[in-house]
């Protein structure tokens, strides 16, 4: 007998009309140019971002942002709406009386929630007179995102890959260069902060904070204005345009008659757990629900839980703008965890401020810990989770272990930000020393 609720059937034309700019509701601290110390203007952001990608990114008094109709219609053709999907088996191996349901950001054609946001920066890159696009990518999942949809609307890409996820991970590499896209590994000697780099240390395994570096610089030196550089994550406009998330999501709830009493996702620079979260976030400012936002993130990069929150700079090289964040330092070199998506030392500013006013909570997980849950999720829903999303699954089954203990039955629904079909050597590490690869309950 299969269970009737847990799917919802919502259309093409439910894809939102609009992105949440939360930062109309809660402010978003100003961006300083490090040169004067001064808030940056859209003419300071110019030679970096297309001028659309600058307007969003300063935005402070539009709460709702219209969704062109070409990306509303690459959305669809690239898998929206998303299903949200009840995990009535991982419910039944933990013997926990919570429901449990997750938002299917794994079914997108490169695997992660990331399109939601290359799309929208695609398009308006065209739209604002861009060819070439430049970016950064650690495991892959922003660049895979970032090709399909540069040849989907007609740019040419460079991608600078942290050159320890380009040896682990050489099929990503592929991927992108399928859909057109050309990929050197970070550092690289074709940008000057790269060959310093390589000078120093010849085999540095790179950062996410040194390919943005080589990325933006290649950029801004193209006198011609027609280069431009993009970011997959951090960026208030990424978390706007993954906004797209969370809207599906309140809908779908709604269908059911589902208040949710925990949202958890992962966090890396923050975008996935934005976009599920903040249109939710909403309701809760506005007093109308009074659900637990939790992110998740790695106990090698605990940006929320053990950083800072200060002023820093997005990159290693501190070429970029300084940003309000709790950070781990621009200069921290993470261990090279599987969840490369999220080795990124910063935070994105809104979620950052929302974790400084304890509108959100959060807590990390190692590596372990999130490959059990995984383990644990795919031997009883069938899908193999992301590493980076395992830190969002790991964090709603404690979740549903402290309701078991409560005896409460409390709803529980986390972000599946990406598939892991493309993490096996992380998965096979895993298997070869572990003992008990599911949590025990
Ligand atoms: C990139 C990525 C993340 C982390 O980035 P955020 O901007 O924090 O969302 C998480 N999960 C997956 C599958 C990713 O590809």
């Amino acid at each position: 007998m299969f269970p009737k609720d847990g799917r919802t059937t919502l259309t093409v034309d439910d894809i939102p009309k609009k992105w949440y700019n939360i930062a109309a509701d809660i402010g978003s601290p100003e961006i300083l140019n490090p040169a004067t110390m001064k808030p940056v203007t859209a003419a300071d952001l110019a030679p970096v971002f297309c001028k659309t990608s600058v307007e969003q990114e300063l935005d402070t008094t539009h709460r709702f942002i219209d969704i062109p109709d070409q990306v509303r219609e690459a959305y669809a053709q690239f898998g929206r709406v998303t299903p949200l999907q009840r995990a009535y088996h991982l419910e039944q191996y933990l013997k926990t009386p919570a429901k449990i349901y997750f938002k299917r950001e794994d079914v997108s054609p490169t695997g992660s929630h990331k399109l939601n946001s290359s799309i929208a920066q695609a398009y308006y890159n065209k739209r604002d007179g861009t060819e070439h696009l430049t970016t950064e990518t650690g495991a892959g999942q922003w660049g895979s995102a970032l090709s399909l949809s540069c040849n989907y609307f007609d740019l040419d890409v460079i991608i600078f890959m942290v050159k320890v996820s380009f040896d682990q991970k050489p099929f990503r590499r592929s991927i992108m260069e399928t859909y057109g896209g050309t990929v050197y590994p970070s550092p690289s000697p074709i940008t000057e902060y790269g060959k310093s780099v390589l000078a120093k240390d010849p085999s540095y395994g790179g950062t996410l904070g040194t390919a943005i570096t080589e990325a933006v610089e290649m950029a801004v030196k193209d006198q011609t204005g027609k280069t431009k550089y993009s970011l997959g994550s951090v960026a208030n406009h990424v978390c706007l345009h993954q906004t797209v998330i969370g809207q599906e999501l309140i809908a779908q709830l709604e269908a059911i008659d589902v208040v949710p009493d925990h949202m958890v996702g992962c966090i890396g620079g923050g975008s996935n757990f934005a976009g599920f979260a903040f249109p939710m976030i909403e309701k809760k400012l506005k007093g109308k629900t009074d659900t637990n936002f939790l992110a998740v993130e790695p106990s090698e990069v605990p940006s929320l839980t053990k950083g800072e929150y200060r002023y820093d700079f997005g990159d290693s090289g501190e070429i970029t703008p300084l940003f309000k964040m709790y950070t781990l330092g621009h200069d921290f070199t993470p261990n090279a965890v599987h969840a490369g998506g999220l080795r990124y030392h910063g935070m994105n500013p809104l979620v950052s401020e929302l974790y400084d006013k304890k509108i959100i909570n959060a807590v990390s997980y190692n590596e372990d810990q999130i490959f059990q849950a995984a383990v644990t999720f795919a031997r009883t829903e069938g899908i193999i989770p992301a590493p980076e999303s395992s830190h969002a699954i790991r964090g709603a089954i404690e979740l549903a272990l402290e309701a078991k203990k409560k005896n409460e039955e409390q709803t529980i629904v986390f972000n599946l930000s990406g598939h892991g079909l493309l993490d096996m050597v992380g998965y096979a590490n895993y298997l070869k020393k572990s003992k008990h690869p599911v949590i025990e309950v």
